[in-house]
């Protein structure tokens, strides 16, 4: 053989005798078949199989296998981000013609994909109160296709009726899909609750070290899988197999920092609620945060974020007091390692029902620092908080467990 030749993998290494405890990566565009008969029947295998590296590697399989046992699902597929599972799970539901429900607490770049995308495609988007029960029934009409829940919302942290909605829904055939981000599976299953969909930010706590996008779907039912993974097809989405091994190691740990963050968490925002510069903690372990209920009664435990309404007063000296954080990263993103926080100037926008408070708001996601450093840390900012609050104006939220 010549050397041209020599420098490629015409042999396998054999790897009989071989076992690690890791899931291999691997790597492919192109996938090779024994015999032509496979390859030609290649496509029936994007489903189960393996016939291009787009639609899916051993790593890739294995992580899908891996979310779907956590979320009590036949199937889960991945896909490159959080908001692409949002995107295929309603492109593969809602025609044109057809409507799709959105809580007025969702992840906000629904807004502009609902106004900008869907309509365009002539998919009429509602919002609703996410504190809405069975009187959601009150908006199902022939034309809606989907009713999206999303709890706890983003930012302001609803919990919602989820079982309540999914059988208003059911009852006229229409199906649910959820945004389960800040639970995770480990807190909060959705198809247990009536879901249809279940989508998963893998960005997140899933993943949980700030060095990956990527998102997944779990479903029970087949026929919903291979339909999701035709659409995925049709818009070309896939998932590196180099990300996914990073989020199956991820997930190895996903139990502990869960528990780390969620005790720290808690013990942090039941100390601001007493602050005279926060007028509302938003944490759905607190009594007084909206959908406490259904929280104790759906979920097994929380996370590590929280959210916070400061008075208004605070607007001057904010950005300084959170610039002197010394363990909180000024960040968009959560549920990595490193505790961070975002700030929003004015209270996200709401379509259906206004928010008790204007903003500004500041959210929390508590990472694996030690808890008293972090509350050493937000102690020292909310003096210089509290310090811009003219003491009358104040109020509090009172005892909380
Ligand atoms: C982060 C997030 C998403 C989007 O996930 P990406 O992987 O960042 O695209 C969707 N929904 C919620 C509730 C999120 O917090």
């Amino acid at each position: 053989m010549h050397d041209e030749t020599l420098c490629l993998p015409i042999r396998k290494t054999p790897e009989d005798g071989f076992e690690s405890l890791v899931v291999p990566l691997h790597r492919a565009s192109t996938i090779t078949f024994q015999t032509v008969e496979s390859y030609q029947n290649r496509r029936d295998a994007i489903y189960d199989g393996y016939s291009y590296g787009l639609y899916g590697t051993p790593t890739t399989r294995a992580l899908e296998m891996r979310i779907a046992e956590l979320e009590r699902a036949s199937r889960a597929l991945v896909v490159p981000s959080g908001f692409a599972a949002i995107v295929l799970t309603t492109l593969a539901s809602a025609q044109s013609g057809q409507c799709v429900l959105f809580p007025d607490s969702c992840y906000d770049t629904i807004r502009p994909f609902a106004a900008n995308f869907l309509q365009g495609l002539g998919i009429k988007s509602v919002f609703y109160d996410p504190e809405v029960g069975s009187e959601i029934s009150q908006l199902l009409d022939d034309d809606v296709a989907l009713v999206w829940v999303e709890s706890p919302g983003s930012i302001t942290l609803e919990v919602q009726d989820v079982p309540a909605i999914a059988a208003a829904a059911h009852a006229r055939g229409i199906k649910v899909a959820a945004d389960n981000a800040w639970a995770t599976p480990l807190r909060y299953r959705p198809l247990e609750h009536g879901c249809d969909f279940s989508i998963i930010p893998l960005s997140k706590y899933l993943n949980g070290h700030s060095d990956v996008v990527m998102g997944a779907i779990a479903v029970r039912d087949v026929a919903l899988y291979r339909r999701l993974k035709d659409f995925s097809r049709y818009l070309g989405m896939g998932a590196s197999s180099d990300d996914a091994s990073l989020v199956l190691r991820g997930i190895e740990t996903l139990a502990v920092r869960l528990d780390r963050s969620e005790a720290s968490a808690h013990i942090l925002a039941q100390l601001l609620q007493a602050r005279p510069s926060v007028l509302e903690v938003r944490h759905p372990a607190l009594v007084a945060s909206p959908g406490h209920d259904f929280w104790k009664r759906d979920f097994s435990g929380s996370s590590g974020v929280f959210s916070v309404f400061l008075d208004p007063a605070v607007r001057p000296v904010l950005a300084g007091a959170v610039e002197a954080l010394e363990f909180f990263a000024i960040g968009a993103s959560w549920g990595g390692t490193r505790s961070v926080v975002a700030i929003l100037n004015q209270a996200p926008l709401r379509s259906v029902r206004p928010l008790p408070h204007t903003g500004p708001i500041i959210r929390l996601s508590i990472g694996l620092e030690h808890v008293e450093d972090l509350r050493a840390d937000l102690e020292k900012a909310f003096d210089r908080l509290d310090a811009a609050v003219p003491a009358h104006a104040t109020q509090t939220q009172g005892a909380d467990t």
